[in-house]
C-alpha cells in the first residue's frame, strides 16, 4: 500500500481527523501499533502517537506523525519486580494521571484536526475511563492471535472448572472447552499471584467490551472460526484487518539497530538453506540450554543466523567466549548478530525455516513469507500460538521436549530435510498467499479496513 506524501494527505477528505494512538512501550506490541498508524495514515487521517520516556522510538523516524511522551512515576521495585502482571495491573494504575494530562493536552490543540477517536492496546484498559470522561470513542488493538487471547480470557473459566492451579501430572490433557489446547499451553503468565492473573483478566475483557472496536492484527483465512467465535460475543464491532506489516515497508520501530550484514550474509546461501532462530525480545534461556542450541545448530550442518540479543542469556559473562567456540567450528556456515532486520531475512530466498519462539508477530512475519517454522515457546500467548502452527495449520514442529543438542539436530532435519517439512512449506506457501489475497481489493482484510475508515470517520 503506498503512503500518501503530507501534501497528498493534506487534500484528503479527512485530513482534519486526527487519531490518537497509544502503545505498550514492548517490541513485539509497539511494531504492531505503528504499524496500524501507518495503515490509518495511509487511508488519509493525521496521526498523533503518546509513547513512554522510556522504550520509545525516535520521532525523527516517522516526520509525519506527532508524537508526545508521559514517564509515569514508577519505583525502582516496581520496574524490576519479573512478574509481569504486578507490572501490567501498576502500569495501569499510575499511567493513569500523565495519560490524561497528556490526552487533555491533545484535545485543547484544534490546530491538527478534530480527533477522531483514540486507539490504544488492548492491554490499556485504564484509558476507556479517560475516553469515556472526553466522550472520545476508543478502540482496542490487541496484539495478539484471537486463539490466544480467546484462551488468556477463559481463564477465569478453567479456574472454575478445576484446570487451574496446573497439576504436573495433567500437563498433557486436553482441554475440550479449548481445544486444541492441552493444559500446559494454558501455562501463560508467570506471576506469583494468581489472583492478580484473574485480576488482569477481567479486567482487559472488561476493557474490550466496553471499547468501540476491536482491532486484530490476524486474516480471515488464518483464524476464520475464531473471528467468528470471537465477534459473536463482542458487543463491539470487529475488525481483523491484519496482518499490518504487510501493508507497508518494512517498519523502522526496532528498539535495537538491525545488523544489515544479515542480508549480505544471506546474499552467498543457497536457497532455502538457512534456518533463522530468535527468540524476539523478551524470551530468555539458560547458559546451558545456550549451549545446547549453539551445538545442536552446529552439529545440524544447515547454515544458521542466529539472533544473540543483549540479555537473552541473563547473568552470562563469557556469551562471547562461547559463542567464538560455535563459530570456530561452523566457521562460514553460522552468522551471530545482536538484531537482525527480521522481515527482509524471513523474505529472503535463502532462509528456509525458522527457530523462533512463537510470539505471535514471528509467527505471522513467518507465515507471511512462506518460511516454515520450529516453535520454542516461552511464556503468554506463545504456547497457544505455537499449538496452532503445530497441530491446526501444521506448518511447523513443536520443540517440546528439553533442549537438548541431539534433540535440535533431529529436529532441523526433520524441517530442512525431509518429506514432513517439504509438506509444511507447501502449507505455509498456501496460508502466504491467502494472507496476500486478503489484503488485496474485495479481499476479507481489505473490506474490514474499509469498514474501520469509514467507522472512525463517523464522528
Ligand atoms: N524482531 C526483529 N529483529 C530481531 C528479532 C525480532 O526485528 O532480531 C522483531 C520481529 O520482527 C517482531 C518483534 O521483533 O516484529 C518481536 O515480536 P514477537 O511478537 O514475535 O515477540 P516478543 O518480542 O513480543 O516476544
Amino acid at each position: 500500500m503506498e503512503v500518501p506524501s503530507e501534501e497528498n494527505q493534506m487534500d484528503s477528505p479527512k485530513k482534519c481527523l486526527r487519531v490518537i494512538l497509544f502503545p505498550v512501550p514492548l517490541q513485539g506490541h509497539i511494531n504492531p501499533l505503528i504499524q496500524l498508524a501507518g495503515i490509518l495514515y495511509s487511508r488519509g487521517f493525521s496521526i498523533s502517537i503518546i509513547q513512554f520516556g522510556f522504550n520509545s522510538i525516535n520521532p525523527s523516524t516517522y516526520p509525519h506523525f506527532n508524537f508526545h511522551s508521559i514517564l509515569p512515576t514508577l519505583s525502582e521495585t516496581d520496574a524490576n519486580t519479573g512478574d509481569v502482571i504486578a507490572f501490567a495491573l501498576k502500569l495501569n494504575c499510575c499511567c493513569f494521571s500523565p495519560f490524561r494530562e497528556c490526552f487533555s493536552n491533545i484535545l485543547s490543540d484544534t490546530s491538527k484536526g478534530r480527533i477522531a477517536c483514540l486507539i490504544t492496546d488492548a492491554a490499556w484498559y485504564f484509558t476507556q475511563a479517560i475516553a469515556d470522561e472526553y466522550n472520545i470513542r476508543r478502540l482496542a488493538v490487541r496484539t495478539t492471535s484471537i486463539c490466544s487471547f480467546l484462551a488468556f480470557a477463559a481463564l477465569p473459566l478453567l479456574r472454575e472448572k478445576g484446570y487451574i492451579p496446573l497439576e504436573e501430572s495433567r500437563l498433557e490433557e486436553p482441554i475440550p472447552e479449548l481445544t486444541p489446547c492441552k493444559i500446559k499451553d494454558i501455562h501463560m503468565i508467570k506471576s506469583g499471584n494468581f489472583e492478580d492473573i484473574f485480576r488482569y483478566v477481567t479486567n482487559v475483557v472488561r476493557g474490550n467490551r466496553a471499547s468501540s472496536g476491536l482491532i486484530w492484527n490476524t486474516f480471515e483465512d488464518l483464524e476464520r472460526a475464531k473471528i467468528a467465535e470471537f465477534s459473536r460475543e463482542s458487543p463491539a464491532p470487529v475488525f481483523p484487518i491484519g496482518p499490518f506489516h504487510k501493508y507497508c515497508l518494512a517498519s523502522s520501530s526496532s528498539l535495537l539497530e538491525p545488523d544489515k550484514s544479515s542480508l549480505s550474509w544471506l546474499e552467498k546461501q543457497a536457497t532455502n538453506s538457512v534456518i533463522y532462530v530468535s527468540f524476539g525480545s523478551l524470551a530468555v534461556i539458560n547458559e546451558k540450554e545456550f549451549q545446547e542450541i549453539g551445538w545442536g545448530l552446529v552439529n545440524s550442518k544447515q547454515p544458521f543466523l542466529w539472533v544473540v540479543r543483549p540479555g537473552l542469556v541473563p547473568g552470562v559473562q563469557r556469551l562471547d567466549r562461547l559463542l567464538e567456540g560455535f563459530l570456530k567450528v561452523a566457521g562460514e556456515r553460522g552468522l551471530v548478530v545482536k538484531w537482525a532486520p527480521q522481515q527482509a531475512v524471513l523474505a529472503h530466498q535463502a532462509t528456509g525455516g525458522f527457530w523462533t519462539h512463537g510470539g505471535w508477530n514471528s509467527t505471522l512475519e513467518s507465515i507471511c513469507e512462506g518460511v516454515p517454522m520450529i516453535c520454542q515457546p516461552a511464556f503468554g500467548d506463545q504456547r497457544v500460538n505455537t499449538r496452532y502452527v503445530s497441530d491446526v495449520w501444521r506448518v511447523g514442529i513443536h520443540l517440546e521436549n528439553r533442549i537438548e543438542r541431539g534433540e535440535i539436530q533431529r529436529t532441523i532435519r526433520r524441517l530442512m530435510g525431509s518429506e514432513e517439512g517439504e509438506e509444511m512449506r507447501g502449507r505455509i506457501r498456501s496460508l502466504k498467499e491467502k494472507g496476500e489475497a486478503c489484503l488485496r481489493p474485495g479481499g476479507a482484510s481489505y473490506k474490514s479496513l474499509d469498514r474501520l475508515t469509514d467507522y472512525i470517520s463517523e464522528i
